[in-house]
């Protein structure tokens, strides 16, 4: 028996032209929801939450309230999302930090594109309320954290967010891969190819450490996403790396 995770992003186009929340995200959604129900399979959903929480910011200046609507209709389709068994779990496009929305469109930067190219302290903060906004839509904190544009090196700071915010699953890694512009910067290429294995201070390097406690893992929280990895995850205290998809 082969155990498959189906996950994906749930994020706006990041180009010149954003989309629109119902091209970009909630009519994809839906229509991914109807196959997944017909199959009795259920996502993974990484979730910006970078953008969400600037969508957040800029709703309260929009007087056509366009961005108060499209703030609202997310949180109701994630709310809907999670009750129906989908896992939402977290996932961080910098970028938005330092986005602005001008003239009824995003003006989205790129020079901020990695994790590696925000302050700690701004690592720290969106990782915060990153996890705090999930709980609050879903009741339920993420486990899980997949960086945007695969970046998620030099991870001697990601396990330093790992451990401040209970998080202990990545899935950021694209094993054998290597990529450097302005926007992403990783190297992966000597990243097992194993579905799962367990890592501490290199995200490239497995570990075996048993630094963990049962009770911390409750694999509830995270239901259908856990199928067959329960003993995996009750031995191991910061995270396993997976396959991850951009
Ligand atoms: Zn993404």
């Amino acid at each position: 028996m082969i155990d498959t995770f189906l996950t994906l992003d749930f994020e706006l186009f990041l180009g010149a032209q954003s989309g629109t929340i119902e091209n970009c995200l909630i009519r994809p959604m839906e229509q991914l929801d109807r196959i997944a129900k017909k199959h009795n399979a259920k996502f993974t959903i990484f979730v910006d939450t970078a953008y969400l929480i600037r969508l957040d910011n800029f709703s309260d200046s929009d007087s056509d309230k366009n961005l108060w609507h499209d703030y609202t209709t997310i949180v109701r389709e994630l709310k809907s999302l999670s009750d129906k068994g989908h896992d939402i779990q977290l996932h961080i496009h910098p970028q938005w930090l330092y986005s602005n929305y001008v003239n009824g469109r995003w003006e989205i930067d790129q020079k901020h594109y990695k994790l590696s190219d925000i302050t700690e302290h701004e690592a720290q903060k969106a990782f915060r309320d990153g996890c705090e906004l999930i709980q609050k839509i879903t009741g339920k904190r993420p486990i899980a954290f997949r960086a945007g544009g695969f970046s998620a090196q030099p991870t001697s700071l990601l396990k330093k967010l790992f451990e401040e915010n209970e998080i202990y699953i990545d899935s950021s890694v694209y094993p054998g891969n290597v990529y450097h512009s302005l926007q992403q910067k990783y190297d992966y290429s000597n990243a097992p190819h194993g579905t799962i294995y367990h890592f501490e201070d290199d995200i490239c390097v497995p570990t075996h450490a048993l630094r963990g406690t049962r009770n911390a893992w409750d694999t509830q929280r995270v239901g259908h996403a856990t199928r067959g990895t329960r003993n995996a995850w009750d031995t191991q205290r910061v995270g396993h790396a997976t396959r991850g998809t951009l």
